[in-house]
């Protein structure tokens, strides 16, 4: 006997839609099948899209940058994730520069962690290490980890990784089978003045340093062979100088990763009167450069939302250096990117995202993986709406999106069902090596 049968739902198995019934026992697929089958309990699910369970690869929930914290700790967080088909999240370690300092913050997140109602891991984080290289990645991988986190910029607040660290984690890529996370900036051309305000946002950090040190990153991943993932792509420009110079290595050994964000708005917004809340890193690009994005959009491999919200009164600040960079984004990202890129989307918010972090009993529907499932009801008329977590804005409430998450599964257990929030209990999922 299966303990949950949905049936009459509308799945989407292997980039098609297939009117099916699904079956689960024990937290897994167990059967997929156009038969019907008694179960405890039976949901008909009358046509609606049942996809896999969204992965967010990028979210910072209690974020302490040391004279502000994101205000998304992991339950609100996880509860914004849950509205919105998110079934599994990737947070990040604090950064450490030793080995020791890697374990105890693996420690003090994991018990932060505890309070999420969704499923989740983490990346690594390094910052200007002061250790063997070797020794950090072995311990890495020893606590179920296979994704490092690294920034080329950030020199002002210390955690800048140098080019000969990066190379050199680059080969071990290779030789311990994980993945580098890059935050990619070129450290030279980031201006900070104290007397910009949010309207110099664009002009602190320009397109220039994304797309020259991408491509200098490009350099190191060809010639080394490791294996790397940029987070947070911006621009369309950069893509384009990536495709245009490297194309056999994108979403093979080099992986790009953009956000809602990006997408959605341009850098107009920042010298309007509220631009303060469109403030993160990196920031908003032109008109053209989305354009860009949205026409190599193909190459895009993973959606990742970089969710880190502040509350409106943090942000509203005249001096750049003030604000806290970061927005929030989880609960709306399947929608708006459904209605950006259509099913195109889903992939790169489920099964791409399991690819690259290590996840692999998780983003698809198939017998055999965890039975975790968003169920959508597309309303591609509609503006998005509702706000669950912590922060007392939405960017993307009132846009255009593509429908509504309406009960999210995780495990094979309702966290949200028809709109209403069950609750639930998040694990941690360990992770498995990358190979290409
Ligand atoms: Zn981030």
């Amino acid at each position: 006997m299966y303990s949950l049968a949905l049936i009459h739902g509308r799945a989407y198995i292997n980039q098609a839609w297939v009117q099916t019934n699904i079956y689960i026992q024990n937290e897994k697929i167990v059967n997929i099948s156009n038969e019907l089958f008694p179960a405890d309990e039976v949901i008909d699910l009358n046509g609606l899209e049942v996809l896999p369970g969204i992965i967010d690869p990028h979210v910072h929930f209690e974020l302490d940058l040391g004279w502000i914290k994101s205000v998304d700790n992991f339950y609100s967080g996880s509860v914004a994730a849950i509205f919105g088909g998110v079934t599994t999240f990737v947070d990040f370690l604090e950064p450490v520069d030793t080995v020791e300092g890697l374990e105890k913050a693996f420690l003090s997140r994991m018990s932060l962690a505890k309070k999420s109602i969704a499923d989740y891991h983490f990346h690594a984080t390094i910052k200007n290490p002061k250790c063997n290289l070797e020794d950090f990645v072995v311990k890495m991988k020893s606590l179920g980890m296979h994704t490092l986190k690294l920034f080329t910029t950030y020199s002002e607040s210390n955690r800048r990784t140098d080019e000969k660290d990066i190379i050199e984690l680059l080969k071990l890529s290779k030789k311990h089978h994980f993945l580098i996370m890059a935050h990619i900036e070129n450290d030279d051309l980031i201006k900070i003045d104290p007397t910009y305000t949010f309207k110099e946002l664009t002009l602190s950090r320009q397109t220039i340093a994304e797309t020259t040190e991408a491509l200098k990153l490009a350099k190191f991943v060809s010639d080394t062979k490791g294996n790397l993932y940029m987070v947070h792509l911006s621009s369309g420009h950069t893509l384009v100088g990536l495709i245009d110079q490297y194309k056999d290595m994108i979403n093979k050994n080099f992986f790009i990763e953009s956000c809602p964000q990006y997408f959605t708005f341009t850098k107009e917004k920042l010298q309007t009167e509220k631009g303060y809340l469109y403030t993160f890193a990196p920031p908003l690009r032109s008109l053209r450069e989305k354009e860009l994005l949205f026409k190599n959009a193909s190459y895009v491999y993973t959606i990742g939302t970089d969710h880190c919200a502040f509350m409106e009164k943090d942000k509203k600040k005249k001096y750049l250096e003030d604000i806290p960079l970061g927005i929030g984004g989880i609960e709306h990202s399947l929608s708006m990117m459904r209605h950006y890129l259509g099913d195109q989307a889903i992939d790169k918010m489920t099964l791409n995202v399991a690819h690259t972090q290590g996840l692999p009993n998780k983003g698809r529907i198939e017998v055999g993986y965890d039975a975790d499932f968003a169920i959508f009801r597309p309303m591609p008329n509609e503006k998005v709406y509702g706000n669950h977590g912590t922060c007392d804005y939405s960017l993307y409430e009132g846009l255009h999106g593509s429908g509504k998450v309406v009960s999210t599964i995780v495990r094979g257990k309702f966290v949200l069902k028809n709109g209403e929030l069950l609750g639930g209990e998040g694990k941690w999922i360990e992770g498995s090596e990358f190979h290409v």
